[in-house]
């Protein structure tokens, strides 16, 4: 059996067409079923349906053989103890700082909103600029509004969410993409049956 970890919403919107191509098609639809297990039309396939940031985790310590996650997520947890073969182009969207519209610079130390807590600090360190991270789980929106913060580090993808809350993209950081992420044993273990997946997904891709 290998199992896939999966974050619902745009990710597992992006990747069906993916897992089709292979022939790995979900039984049940998340957004219907609250199954946490998706038995696939392949026997040997399921699906885990987890949190977007618990991904690398499960993959990690062997409780999905692979993922998909994105690079956004993968470089908060860092991605040491993962295989991340595959670069799949989907779930595309931006990581950037943000700030009230015509908001000024700030010269001196800033606060920044973020749930990226390490890759901003990593971001302001290398530019030499003291940053005083504030975790957030959710609604980073938000901080700027209420003077709990001078900068988010947001994803960006349209640019609306932050638009209707009178804030504006100042600096890329990162452009982000969903990954393939891989465990280390079960590449051994089970290496024929996720190599012919990997080649399946590099030649779907290939063809895009
Ligand atoms: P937008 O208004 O289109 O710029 O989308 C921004 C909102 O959607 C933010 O709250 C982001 O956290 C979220 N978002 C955008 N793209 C993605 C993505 N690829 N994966 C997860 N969340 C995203």
């Amino acid at each position: 059996m290998l199992t896939i970890a999966v974050s619902k919403g745009r990710i597992y919107e992006d990747a069906l067409p993916l897992l089709e191509e292979a022939g790995i098609t979900p039984i049940d639809d998340p957004k219907k079923s609250r199954k946490l297990i998706l038995k696939t039309t392949r026997d040997d396939v399921e699906l885990v349906i987890i949190r977007a940031t618990d991904v690398p985790t499960f993959v990690e310590y062997g409780a999905a053989d692979m993922g998909i996650a994105g690079k956004d997520v993968l470089l908060e947890h860092g991605s040491d103890n993962l295989y991340e073969p595959l670069d799949l182009g989907i779930a595309g969207c931006r990581l950037m700082t943000a700030a009230p519209v015509d908001a000024p610079e700030i010269s001196g130390r800033v606060r920044v909103a973020t749930k990226y807590v390490k890759t901003a600090q990593r971001y302001f360190a290398d530019r030499g600029i003291q940053a005083d991270i504030i975790k957030l789980y959710g609604s980073m929106e938000l901080a700027p509004l209420v003077g709990l913060a001078d900068y988010i580090v947001d994803l960006v993808d349209t640019g609306n969410t932050l638009k209707a809350n009178g804030l504006e993209p100042r600096d890329l950081i990162i452009n982000i993409t969903s990954r393939l992420v891989i465990n280390k044993a079960a590449m051994k273990m089970k290496h024929q049956a996720i190599q012919a997946l990997l080649d399946q997904f590099e030649t779907t891709l290939a063809n895009r």
